[in-house]
This record gives C-alpha cells, sequence and structure tokens, in this order.
C-alpha cells in the first residue's frame, strides 16, 4: 500500500473535496481539463445513507460492482428522492445475468467478454434501449483480471461495433495492485495507445472514455488520460470485504 490513504480527513464531505482536489490537481499537471475526468464514487458494501450524504454534497456519479446492490440503491435513490444521479455499473457481470445490467444506468463500464456483450445487446435492444459501455481490456494479460486481451479484442471488435444493442465508447482497465502507483503508469499508458489506435482504425466510432485508476492510483490514471476514474476507499473508507 502507499501512502494515499495514511492522512484521511474526517468527515466524508470533507474526504470527497480533498479526492476533487487531487483529481484537478493531477489534470493540471498534465495539462489537462480537470472537468475532462469524471470522479465515480465506488460506494459498494457501504450504506445508503453515505451515498445520499455525499449527492448532497454535489457528487453525482456513483459505481457499484454487484447488479444486486446496484438496484437496491437504485430504487433507495428513487425511494428519497435524490436528484440525478447517473449509476456506473463497474464489476463483472456474469452472462446470464445481463438482464440485470439494463436499467437506468449511465454506463457499464465491464464488458468483459464477446458473449456477455452479445447477450447485452439482445436484452437491450428486446427492451427498446441502448446500453452505454466500455469494453474491458486485462492490459497486464494477468490471468486473475477479466477483460479481452488486445488480441482478443482486435480479432472480436467488428462484431461488437456492429451488436445493435450497445453504444460502446470507450475501454476499461483493472491495473494490478502495485505498492507503487508510478508502477501501473505503463498499464495506463498501454490502455491509451490501444485506444487511440482503435480510434484511428475506426474513426466513425465513439472512442471518448478511458476508465481507469482507483484509490492507489488514479492521479497516475489521469496523467496517462483516464476521463473516469473509479474511487472508493479514498472517500468512503475502508471496506470489510471486497
Ligand atoms: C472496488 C472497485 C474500485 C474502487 O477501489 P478503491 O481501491 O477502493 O478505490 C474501482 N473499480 C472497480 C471495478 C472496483 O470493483
Amino acid at each position: 500500500m502507499n501512502s494515499d490513504t495514511e492522512s484521511l480527513p474526517e468527515t466524508l464531505a470533507a474526504r470527497l473535496t480533498r479526492v476533487q482536489e487531487r483529481v484537478a490537481q493531477a489534470a493540471l499537471r498534465s495539462g489537462r481539463d480537470p472537468e475532462a475526468v469524471t470522479l465515480v464514487a465506488v460506494s459498494k458494501t457501504k450504506p445508503f445513507a453515505m451515498i445520499a450524504e455525499l449527492a448532497g454534497a454535489g457528487q453525482v456519479d456513483f459505481g457499484e460492482n454487484r447488479l444486486e446492490e446496484l438496484w437496491e440503491k437504485v430504487e433507495m435513490a428513487e425511494k428519497a428522492a435524490l436528484p440525478d444521479i447517473r449509476w456506473h455499473a463497474i464489476g463483472t457481470i456474469q452472462s446470464r445475468k445481463s438482464k440485470q445490467a439494463i436499467g437506468p444506468f449511465a454506463l457499464v463500464h465491464s464488458v468483459d467478454t464477446r458473449k456477455l456483450a452479445t447477450r447485452l445487446s439482445r436484452d437491450a435492444t428486446a427492451a427498446g434501449q441502448t446500453v452505454n459501455a466500455l469494453l474491458e481490456v486485462n492490459i497486464s494479460g494477468e490471468d486473475s483480471k477479466h477483460g479481452f486481451t488486445r488480441q482478443a479484442l482486435l480479432a472480436d471488435l467488428p462484431d461488437l461495433l456492429a451488436l445493435p444493442g450497445l453504444h460502446i465508447q470507450g475501454l476499461m482497465t483493472m491495473a494490478p495492485l502495485e505498492s507503487e502507483a508510478e508502477d501501473t503508469r505503463p498499464v495506463f499508458r498501454q490502455l491509451r495507445l490501444l485506444r487511440d489506435e482503435l480510434a484511428e482504425r475506426f474513426p466513425q466510432r465513439d472512442w471518448r472514455h478511458l476508465s481507469m485508476g482507483m484509490t492507489n492510483d488514479f492521479e497516475v490514471a489521469i496523467e496517462e488520460g483516464a476521463t473516469i476514474v473509479r474511487v472508493g476507499t479514498a472517500i468512503f473508507g475502508k471496506r470489510e470485504i471486497n
């Protein structure tokens, strides 16, 4: 673990502000507009009251990694009449549960197989919707990581882009957990270069998003071009599980 979490401010709102400042500073350091980076607050395992508190402090984007929990929180937010939350599905989705990923979600970050992509498209089309989606790429090649390998992605992409129920908007990756954030830089850089390559090959398509960077490494990810960072621990504190 690096030192990112050692001096967490006391209150939830203060921790959010601190992370927002770090996002902005990382963007400015690399000559980017802070507005070009979306901070997704990853609320998995955390109580709805914390989401409500952060929404009250102006946080709009929230991410969950389990669809059951995502749906529960969406329903609680509706009951509590929380305004304008954008929900992100960020965790692995079993393809037999693809229907559960069709809902009032801003973005599904974790389309990691051709089978899942095909089922999501089918279910979305049946529901008269399209799913905004990112393709998850296993840049590091670790067996434990989900996602398309570079080769599989290049082979499958023409078919994926033809799926009528998916609006593919870019790429996502999970970097290996390194003790030094700097060690993740090559992974983030490779995802960006892959995105640039795809944008050249398929210029008529939408490649706007790079979802990369978590509590331990989001500043490095922003320096390498992240447009979305997914931050849990630095905002919500440590989790018991997950
Ligand atoms: C839990 C999770 C995160 C956030 O992790 P932290 O290290 O707590 O910031 C980001 N992305 C995904 C896919 C996750 O499951």
